[in-house]
């Protein structure tokens, strides 16, 4: 947190973006959580009244969360709607619902304690389980019944929010309940103590098109002061208290200077990506979920480099069987066409989970992720590879795992893909027999043995977010730590190259899909190393492809060539900034805004 003190002063806090945007209102500060109601004896002639207020509760809550879901179904195209089925089928529960019952009676005492010792108990048990989707399913059931327990306490979370005007919300977490509040209360966007990227809060939000900041620690003193305007800025992940004039009109400036730039990439939307010297480099982009497929095929994404589909499987509840993964799939192949899609296998774990659910593994970065856990439930696997399979009779689809560290995890991985196919064939299922499979590269020991895995893969995929942060020892999601996750460290260029090389000794095509490939200030170092492919953030898309069209391939090899003869990061990202303001003059980006973090991260970090 940074600014001085005193009422009307400016306040900085720093967390995390998880959905883009700029918003400026009122703060709105909502830091209820799920806690215990009051109890109290309720005498035995009262029970029968007490079960009423339980029934006529639960209908309450299930006309609630039915008119939330539709509400965000029709602003989200459908996208969110598994979220709320799977808190439906919550409150018909029936075992939960009966023990509940007996227990009011047995206990004398009021329903909303009852519930909330019940329900507490149960939800602990989940956050032990060993299953991963069991553990995150205690927070949809907080959820639920919270809202069971506002309206036993007769809180209606609806009238209040009829009262509300335009704000920024500030809640202690955000789950599917707070977001559709959010909606019937015009939120202009929304900042969180907890969550993470990945967060139910984070989807439902980016779906909405709110801008969203995330892991914000602010003193609950300063939240008190913090009723006048502020400003969330969800491509940075800022939380501005009481911003300055000044603060607001260079906000307004960056709105008006985003407008324009966006106007002036448009002509490139349906160009493919080429070099000055005529170098044809597949630029795909990242996706989250699929509300945002044909958005990103008519930005001219070449194909889609990544599907992260994590989200698919959280917005399902529980993992989606295959059938409907198939049709999932079957979507992606089919709007993406020639160009295809990359569907990764399951990377849960690390920070792609409820915090709560994070903070049991000591170092859940470093624990069951990835690859790891899914190896740990080969059954959800094969589904989920049947299904990939199934989805590449209709169109171009590519497989990739995650989190590989070594051969025995690849191999394992490469068995059950060879036992999915031949499955399938057995049961005379189509599926593309020359259906690719890759491996990302995103742990140092992987980057290492490049040239053994790339033997035995049909492609590489970079994922430059964990392997600098694996390379480095810095957590890609502490803010304390930021200033050393350097994607110019001459560590993470090695391992680049070596990566980059071993896949085209072994004849194989090299991605890259972090978001190292959508800072612009490294497109010279890339094009250079030889990357095949950039896959991006749709956000990015088009000035990454502009950024390549003022390139020439041959300069940017002996580029590459110079900065891996550099010591420190420092000298990497100083050279690239160079690069970048004689080779990008043209570019209707003067300089990129992350050219500028970078810089500034470097110097604060050296001196
Ligand atoms: C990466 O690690 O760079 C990557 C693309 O995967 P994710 O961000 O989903 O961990
Ligand atoms: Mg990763």
């Amino acid at each position: 947190m940074t600014g001085a003190a005193g009422p009307g002063a400016e306040i900085r806090v720093e967390g995390v973006a998880v959905s883009p945007g700029i918003a400026v209102g009122p703060l709105r500060v909502d830091l209820r959580r799920f806690s215990r109601p009051p109890s109290h004896p309720v005498a035995s002639n009262r029970i029968e009244g007490e079960l009423k207020r339980f029934r006529a509760a639960l209908e309450s809550t299930r006309k609630q969360i039915s008119a939330d879901r539709d509400t965000l179904a029709s602003r989200t195209g459908g996208e969110t709607a598994g979220i709320f089925d799977a808190h439906l089928q919550i409150l018909d529960d029936v075992e939960l619902l009966r023990r509940v019952e007996k227990r009011i009676s047995e206990a004398g005492r009021n329903v909303e304690s009852v519930f909330y010792d019940i329900v507490s108990t149960f939800i602990e048990r989940l956050r032990e389980a060993e299953n991963p989707f069991f553990r995150e399913r205690a927070t949809d059931i907080e959820d639920v019944a919270g809202r069971v327990i506002a309206n036993l306490s007769g809180t209606d979370p609806e009238s209040e929010s009829a009262a509300a005007e335009d704000h920024i919300l500030f809640a202690h977490d955000l789950t599917p309940f707070t977001a559709a509040r959010m909606d019937h209360r015009r939120a202009l966007g929304f900042a969180t103590v907890l969550g993470g990227y990945t967060s139910h809060a984070a989807i439902m939000a980016r779906a909405l098109q709110i801008p969203g900041v995330v892991g914000l620690h602010l003193p609950e003193a300063e939240l008190e002061r913090a009723t006048t305007t502020a400003l969330l800025d969800g491509y940075e992940g800022l939380l501005i208290i009481n911003p300055s004039p000044a603060t607001l009109e260079s906000y307004r400036a960056l709105a008006k200077a985003k407008e324009e730039r966006e106007g002036g990439l448009e002509h490139l939307r349906h160009r493919l990506a080429l070099t000055a010297d005529g170098l044809h480099i597949i630029l795909s982009a990242n996706i989250e979920f699929g509300s945002e497929l044909e958005s990103v095929r008519d930005l001219g994404a070449e194909g889609i480099g990544l599907y992260r589909t994590e989200f698919f499987f959280f917005e399902s509840g529980s993992p989606p069987d295959e059938d409907k993964q198939t049709a999932n799939y079957t979507r992606f192949a089919q709007v993406m066409q020639h160009g295809g899609v990359i569907i990764r296998t399951l990377d849960v774990g690390g920070d792609k989970l409820h915090p709560e659910f994070a903070e049991r593994e000591p170092n859940p970065f470093l624990g069951c992720r990835g690859i790891r856990l899914s190896l740990t439930e080969p059954a959800i696997l094969k589904t989920q590879i049947r299904a990939i399979l199934r989805a590449s009779a209709a169109g171009k689809v590519r497989l990739m795992f995650p989190m590989i560290s070594g051969m025995e995890e690849l191999r394992t991985a490469l068995a059950l893909l060879r036992e999915c196919r031949e499955e399938l064939r057995r049961e005379g299922q189509t599926f593309d027999e020359n259906l690719e499979a890759g491996c990302m590269i995103e742990v140092p020991s992987a980057a290492m043995q490049a040239d053994h895995i790339a033997r035995e893969v049909d492609f590489l995929s970079v994922g430059t977010n964990d392997l600098i942060q694996y390379t480095l020892a810095v957590d890609r999601g502490n803010e304390h730590v930021a200033h050393l996750y350097q994607p110019g460290h001459p560590a993470v260029l090695r391992l680049l190259k070596h990566t980059v090389d071993a896949a085209h000794a072994n004849g194989i095509w090299a991605g890259i899909c972090g978001e190292m490939a959508g800072e612009r200030l490294f497109t010279p170092l890339l094009l250079g190393l030889g990357f095949d492919e950039f896959s991006v953030s749709p956000s990015q898309l088009l000035e990454v492809k502009e950024a390549i069209s003022l390139l020439d391939s041959n300069q940017c090899r002996d580029f590459a060539e110079e900065l891996l003869l550099y010591d420190t990061p420092k000298a990497v990202v100083e050279a690239c900034a160079s690069w970048a303001k004689i080779h990008f003059a043209k570019s209707v980006i003067p300089q990129s805004k992350e050219g500028r973090r970078r810089e500034s991260s470097i110097s604060s970090s050296s001196s």
